[in-house]
């Protein structure tokens, strides 16, 4: 306990306090547990956010790090590594997209993809006055650019006025999304299934409405799959589920399982017709040490039948908290698909979370009255059982 909490007064003291953190200090992992300094276990359905896809602690995952380690860990993009060809075959053969740029987040993965419709746009017709659309609600992260497709007034307020030329619509309104098209629209942008706003998917009719208008007007489609992506879903990728495609889209979360890489990909006739040599970089960005992480991680979800078990597992937690949303009356919504659900309620969720941290059960939100369900993937029925079971004493 005294060690747990000298080094939280440590860290409070040392880091810049721009998050309100939860005191436990997480030690280490196993499979879908946790363990602080304290040696407590809990049940993790936050899998850091929806990264940890394989379990913590994953063997052959962890031997393919060392074993990269043991190599080469960086060398430079003005070299080619092997790696990152083996990565990115395998990332655009499940993307069904066809050109890769790697860089180290999301955020800055949404970056990339704001340049390369921004740099389509301009080869076009030689102007810089393009808009975006972006939904209200959404998140696409916390840099300059991303912040500003990112439609939660609260977290741009003080960086106004970002990227100026973004508009917001209402995710699942397509006449709000219509609205705001105009000549000078060159992308859309949108999370196939919001996770920070608060477990939205994006309904068929919407989505296939937007690819329609985009194929109309000429304006590029760009799904920000970074949480919902990599298997969550059920899917590879979330909109795999309704037959329309991207020309452009974003990876980051799942793909390293902890390692810090992003991707952004895009069909051939947009990397033909957007950015070329010079026009975007990043020094670590695809380095040898991310990409073996990578390509690990994707050669285990097609060995281990990882979207087998998120759909099987998806559908039964869906079941059971559908009935716990019917047996309380503080629950207004229940939402999602797969591994990422979503419990709404009439009020703040902090004290349930508080709760469910005090039983060992690890639990996160999406917004001040939603309740996020992201576990690692390879969770089991027994484990949200097990979840259930202590959310519901919590609720009482
Ligand atoms: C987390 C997230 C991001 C930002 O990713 P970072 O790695 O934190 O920069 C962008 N878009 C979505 C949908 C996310 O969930």
């Amino acid at each position: 306990m005294e060690k747990m909490n000298s080094l939280i007064n440590e860290a409070e003291s040392l880091l810049l306090h721009t998050y309100n953190r939860y005191p436990i200090v997480f030690d280490h992992g196993d499979g879908v547990r946790l363990y602080d300094l304290n040696g407590k276990e809990y049940l993790d359905f936050v899998a850091g956010i929806s990264v940890f896809a394989l379990g913590y602690n994953n063997k052959e995952f962890n031997d393919a790090l060392k074993a990269q380690i043991d190599k080469i860990i960086h060398t430079s993009n003005y070299y080619y590594n092997e790696p990152a060809i083996k990565a990115a075959k395998r990332l655009l053969k499940a993307s069904q997209m066809d050109r890769v740029f790697f860089c180290n987040s999301g955020a800055e993965a949404v970056e990339g993809a704001i340049k390369t419709v921004l740099k389509h746009a301009f080869l076009k017709d030689g102007t810089t006055d393009h808009e975006i659309i972006a939904m209200e609600h959404s998140f696409h992260g916390r840099t300059l650019g991303a912040l500003s497709v990112t439609g939660n007034p609260k977290y741009r307020e003080a960086f106004e006025p970002g990227l100026a030329r973004v508009k917001y619509a209402k995710m699942n309104d397509l006449e709000s999304v219509k609205a705001l098209v105009n000549d000078k629209t060159c992308a859309i942008i949108f999370e196939t299934v919001q996770g920070e706003g608060g477990i939205y998917p994006a309904t068929e009719e919407f989505i296939k409405g937007v690819r329609k208008l985009c194929d109309e007007k000429e304006i590029l489609l760009v799904l920000d799959e970074i949480q919902c992506g990599m298997g969550r879903t059920g899917y590879m990728f979330a909109w795999q589920k309704y037959g329309v495609k991207p020309d452009v889209m974003t990876v980051a979360k799942a793909l390293g399982c902890g390692v810090p890489i992003g991707a952004f990909l895009m069909t051939q006739e947009i990397a033909d017709s957007s950015l070329v040599a010079g026009d975007h970089g990043s020094t670590y960005g695809g380095n040898p040490f991310v990409c073996a992480a990578a390509d690990k991680v994707l050669e285990l979800f097609e060995q281990n039948n990882i979207i087998d078990n998120v759909k099987n597992v998806g559908d039964y937690l869906y079941e059971r908290l559908e009935s716990v949303a019917r047996d309380h009356s503080h629950i207004v919504a229940h939402r999602g698909v797969g591994l990422i659900q979503g419990l709404e309620f009439d009020g703040p969720v902090s004290p349930i979370i508080n709760a469910a941290l005090e039983h060992g059960l690890v639990l996160i939100n999406a917004g001040s009255n939603i309740i996020r369900f992201v576990p690692p993937l390879v969770i089991s029925k027994q484990d949200v059982d097990e979840m259930i079971n202590i959310l519901l004493e919590c609720l009482d």
